[in-house]
């Protein structure tokens, strides 16, 4: 077995909760825990990172966050920080699978490929140069540059600024801008994209509900328009029957339709039960309106 043992186990309360831990509630997990490994871990770092998917190598000072168990670890060549537990018992429990981990990843170091990618840290001034610099305390830090040195610490989340502008891709690469607005230079930092995600999913989910409805209305609008007659179909009306209906539509009478198109009114009357065949319609009123929709006449 590779480690075997640990000692200067420490259990706290961090100092630097925000919001503060409650103390009140003997289940809130509140305590912090440190512990010295008996040997130096320092060359599992690539193959952790390698294994874990969150897993962050950092090369200054060199350690390796993760998750592990749903704890949040920091190992340090030969020693590690774990947040946060229910009580100190917890801690202890934790810690004896924690360091079966680690002997698991150096027993299975042949069968896993290093992953020797590292972050590197960005320098103050260059997070500095991406916040408004008003020392508003929004953030809960006393000063802009305070806040800066957090981030850089890994200590405080960039988003924890509301005047922060947002962040140009998910990968977290802010802008940063002249005096006189113009793009200069772009800083990454990790951020927590998730409620940036959610929200981005909850306006996707929107624009496809708003995407089904306006299909529904169309299809509507196309089921409401087909009963209607083609324009200029001609209902395969005769010629003579094209004039019958136009004087119909007109408001004439069987009578004066006669007279004015020199047949009898039994002809007119013939004529009109083919135009009511061909059109579909019962009488003179809906054949008037059903040519003028058509704008067969
Ligand atoms: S909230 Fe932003 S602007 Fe305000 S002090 Fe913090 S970093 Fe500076």
């Amino acid at each position: 077995m590779f480690i075997k043992n640990y000692s200067e186990f420490v259990c706290i309360l961090p100092q630097f909760m925000n919001p503060l831990p409650d103390v009140e509630n003997p289940r809130s997990k509140i305590w912090s825990a440190s512990f010295r490994l008996d040997q130096d871990v320092s060359h599992l770092f690539p193959y952790i990172n390698a294994t874990l998917d969150e897993a962050l190598y950092y090369e200054k000072p060199a350690h390796v966050r993760f998750l592990l168990n749903g704890y949040r670890c920091f190992l340090y060549p030969d020693s590690a920080a774990v947040h946060f537990f229910e009580s100190k018992a917890a801690a202890k429990d934790f810690i004896a699978g924690f360091i079966d981990f680690l002997n698991g990843v150096e027993d299975q170091k042949k069968n896993i490929k290093p992953n020797y990618d590292q972050i590197k840290p960005i320098p103050i001034i260059d997070i500095l140069k991406i916040l408004p610099k008003t020392n508003c305390r929004k953030c809960g830090y006393l000063t802009c540059m305070a806040f800066a040195a957090a981030i850089m610490k890994g200590k405080a989340a960039a988003d924890k600024c509301p005047g922060l502008a947002l962040p140009i891709s998910e990968n977290a690469v802010y802008p940063v801008f002249d005096d006189t607005g113009n793009l200069v230079n772009s800083v990454s930092l990790q951020i927590n994209t998730s409620k940036l995600k959610n929200q981005i999913q909850k306006q996707h989910e929107q624009i496809l509900k708003l995407e089904a409805a306006l299909r529904t209305d169309q299809q509507n609008e196309k089921t409401m328009d087909s009963p209607r007659p083609s324009k200029n179909t001609d209902f395969g009306l005769t010629n003579r029957e094209m004039e019958v209906l136009k004087l119909i539509a007109q408001g004439y009478t069987n009578n004066e339709i006669s007279g004015m198109l020199f047949i009898s009114p039994h002809t007119v009357k013939s004529h009109m039960i083919h135009i009511f065949n061909k059109l579909g319609v019962n009488d003179r009123t809906q054949a008037a309106v059903l040519a003028t929709q058509s704008e067969i006449i």
